[in-house]
């Protein structure tokens, strides 16, 4: 319902799966995984609301792979100190807009060992960060993907739910679809 689903949907394609868009709870039937892409966080949580989607989509990201990147991870967060329409399916603190206003956006190569290939090299990723949030804090049943050079986490996973506060849409680099995709097919 807004942000860069399209080039999310184009990621999707380029590593051989199939994507649809989802507007409305029956278009969840039949996915294999979905991802909710970045945005405003407040203002999907208000659509969600709206589109009667917060309940469906919990009970999705229940039994699926879900992947929030920037705003969407903050939608599958427990907390996001201050009260917005939340998923709250991961156990993750999430600070918004974390870098404040001089540095809104910035690109910065990270080590995510997760993304490794079997043969074992792993160049960096070249993450974008738009207006992002930070994870400040994990539960005992989260794994943490990539930290900033400074410490601060910026990727995690709970199983299934996957949460990036950097855009790999907005890059050439599809590893994380990749990955994602793997998931949503096991
Ligand atoms: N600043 C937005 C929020 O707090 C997230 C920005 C993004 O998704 N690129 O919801």
């Amino acid at each position: 319902m807004q942000g860069a689903f399209a080039e999310h949907a184009a990621a999707v394609r380029r590593v051989g799966a199939e994507a649809a868009e989802v507007r409305l709870p029956r278009d969840l039937e039949g996915l294999a995984g979905l991802i909710i892409p970045g945005g405003e966080s407040t203002t999907i949580g208000k659509l969600a609301v709206t589109f009667g989607l917060l309940e469906p989509l919990r009970e999705f990201a229940g039994r699926r792979p879900v992947w929030g990147t920037c705003a969407g991870a903050i939608l599958l967060s427990k907390d996001a100190r201050r009260s917005q329409p939340l998923l709250g399916v991961m156990d993750i603190r999430v600070a918004r807009n974390a870098f404040g206003r001089q540095v809104d956006s910035f690109e910065v190569d990270l080590e995510v060992p997760v993304l490794a290939a079997e043969a074992g090299a792993c160049p960096p990723f070249h993450a974008v960060f738009i207006r992002a949030p930070v994870i400040e804090s994990v539960g005992p049943a989260v794994d943490v993907l990539a930290r900033l050079p400074d410490g601060r986490i910026v990727a995690a996973q709970q199983g299934r739910l996957l949460a990036t506060s950097f855009h790999p849409e907005l890059t050439r680099d599809d590893r994380f679809h990749r990955y994602f995709v793997g998931l949503a097919a096991a």
